[in-house]
This record gives C-alpha cells, structure tokens and sequence, in this order.
C-alpha cells in the first residue's frame, strides 16, 4: 500500500487547506464589513466572488484532486462560498437600507410649503401718480401729449422764449447731444423740461389746444437726498379765445382738491419764466395742518415746516411771444400753462424723504404703494 499521492492530497493543495480556504473566508467577511458604500461593497464583491476571486480560484483547484477528496475540499470551499454569499447578502441589504433613509432625509419635499410666495412687482408711485393726475385732466377733457426726449434746442428754448443768453441754457443745465452745425442751426439737447411738448402741440393741433404733457427730463444734477439728473415733470397748456388767470386758478384748484381732498386751494406769488407772462409761483394749502400750524407753536407741522402752504410749481399766461412763434395770433387767443415735479409731489405726499429711493428700482420701495395710490 502506498502512501497517497502528495500532490493529491488537498491537504497538500496550498489553495485548498483548510486554514486558507478560513483566511480567504475571513478576508472576504471583513473586506464586506469594511464596505461603507454600496459602490466599495460592488468592489469588494468583484474581489472576493468574482471569477477571478481567491476563492474561485481555490473552486478550480478541486477538479484537479483524486475522487476521495474532492468531495472533502468541495464542501470547505462550498461552506466558505456560503458563508461569504451571505456575509454579501447582508451587508449589501444593510447599505441599501442606510441609503433609503438617508434619500428619504436627503430629497425630503416638504408639502406644506407654500408654491406661489413669488413676490409679485410693484407699478412705480412715479407712473400712477402721473397716470392719477392724467386722469384728472383727461376727465376735464384734455388730451396726453407726448414727445421726444431729445429735442431741438429751438423747441427746448428759443420757441419759449428762452434766448441764447438765458443762463438756463448753460452748459451747467443742459445735457448737450448736438451742437448747432452752421450758423442759425439748432442744437440738439435731452430736454430740460416737458415745455417743448406744448410747443409742439400748439403745431400740431388745431386751436383750442387743452393738453397734459407728463413725461421725463433731463438737468446736469448729481444724484443726491433732493436732486436727480433725471426726473419727471407734468405740464398743462391750454389756449383758447377768452381764457383769463382766473382759469388757471379754478384748474389749479379742481387739481389740488382732486389730489388731496375737498378743501383744498391753491395761492399765486408773482415770479419770472420766459415763456409765461404774467407768471407765479404756485402753493398749494398744507394738505396735513392746513394752515393751522401758521403761528401756532403748540401745533407745529414737519410738512410745510409750519408755513401753511406747500411751493408746487411754477405757472402763468402763455407769453404772447410764446403764441406767435407757434403762429398763433395773441390778439385772438390766450393761454395758460403750469408745470411741477412728480418726484417733489410724490416726496410731500408720502413723505418720501430721500430722492434715490426713487429712483434705485428697489421693489421693496414700490410695493408698499401697491397697484393704486
Ligand atoms: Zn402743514
């Protein structure tokens, strides 16, 4: 009898000896169990189960033994496939638990928060308190007019009898686009006041002429508390046979009770424009003490800083000369025309104290306005 054949022996196989066969068993256990993610546990499966794995490897070692012991080494390295499929099994069921709990934190959708808190936009007080006074004044049966932002300077100042030497004309005022190319040509400038639109209305249309022109215009100031190179400004004209100061008074009136409430005047101060003649400076009635605060300490009024009336504007009869550039006969017609700043009116209505909220687009300055003011 001869000893058995020592290549046989699985014992003998280095792959297949049981405390190898426990190592490679054992490696794989821990390889699994060191696993933090379902990825290094996809890797650690390919290591210790794939074709290329320890134990597949060992697997392949067995056909090579004599019938006697593959079956002994068959079940070793089936009990430790076993063991390592289950360790696997387990380990992998744990990892896609965790990640389940963890999706579930992660992409949580929280149903009960509100969808539509978009904060809406705002319209600008500066736009519906210029379309509120339009509306006044449509409703008497004046038409909008509208025109250009850059304008020549014959409808920015000569047609309103605003001649080259009038300091308003200056560098220090104007934004110049265009100077004048030849001799008697018109320059071309951002318009320093809405006054050319009435120019251009009384061309335009025929006589009587009751027009509103709000629009936007340009003067050489830094932007600060009280000041902004581009601002607003709403102008009135009306021509007609027969009208008097006394008109332009009632308007002036009608608006101001309009805007503020029943009660409400206006008063007339003598002053100088070009283009009107007679011309005044226009208060209106503190819309907040009412003139109560006039002399009267106990009651003083931060508004009209206890002076009872509120400057608004300038006005005045339209200058004869006015009428003639624009061909119309002064003998015949007459005219009244007043203008102010939406930006000053909006500032004392609201007591707005600082122009460049105006002006900075912040919603958080528009919204409390709302759609309507
Ligand atoms: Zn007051």
């Amino acid at each position: 009898m001869s000893a058995p054949n020592k290549s046989y022996d699985p014992v003998e196989v280095e792959a297949l000896k049981p405390e190898e066969i426990e190592r490679m068993r054992d490696e794989a256990l821990a390889a699994f169990a060191a696993a933090d993610s379902l990825d290094a546990l996809h890797e650690a499966k390919v290591a210790h189960t794939g074709p290329a794995s320890p134990l597949a490897l060992a697997n392949r070692e067995i056909g090579a033994l004599p019938p006697h012991a593959k079956a002994d080494a068959g079940k070793r390295v089936g009990q430790a496939r076993g063991a390592v499929n289950k360790a696997l099994a387990g380990r992998q069921a744990e990892l896609e638990a965790e990640r389940d709990a963890r999706v579930l934190v992660e992409e949580d959708v929280d149903v009960t928060l509100p969808y539509d808190r978009v904060a809406p936009g705002a319209r600008h007080p500066l736009t519906t308190l210029s379309e509120r006074i339009e509306d006044i004044f449509t409703a008497m049966g004046y038409e909008v007019a509208e025109g250009p932002e850059t304008e020549a300077e014959w409808f920015n100042f000569d047609a309103l009898n605003i001649g080259p030497d009038h300091p308003a004309r200056g560098e220090a005022d104007t934004f110049f686009v265009q100077g004048p190319e030849g001799r008697g040509e018109s320059g071309v400038v951002l318009r320093t006041h809405t006054s050319p639109v009435q120019i251009r209305s009384l061309l335009q249309r025929e006589l009587p002429v009751y027009v509103i022109c709000p629009g936007r215009v340009y003067r050489t100031d830094e932007l600060d508390a009280t000041h902004t190179p581009v601002f607003h400004q709403v102008e009135l004209l009306a021509v007609d046979e027969g009208l008097t100061m006394a008109d332009l008074k009632g308007t002036l009136d009608h608006m101001v009770q309009s805007l503020f409430g029943e009660g409400m005047k206006t008063r007339l101060r003598p002053n100088f424009f070009p283009f009107t003649e007679p011309s005044a400076e226009m208060d209106m009635l503190c819309y907040v003490c009412k003139g109560d605060s006039v002399g009267n300490p106990d009651r003083p009024c931060r508004t009209c800083s206890s002076e009872g009336w509120i400057e608004l504007g300038g006005c005045g009869m339209v200058n004869p000369r006015v009428l003639t550039a624009c061909g119309v006969d002064p003998q015949k017609y007459s005219g009244f025309a007043f203008g102010f700043g939406i930006e000053r009116m909006l500032m004392f209505r609201h007591n707005v104290e600082d122009m460049r909220d105006m002006v900075e687009g912040d919603v958080r300055f528009t919204r409390p306005f709302g759609m309507e003011i």
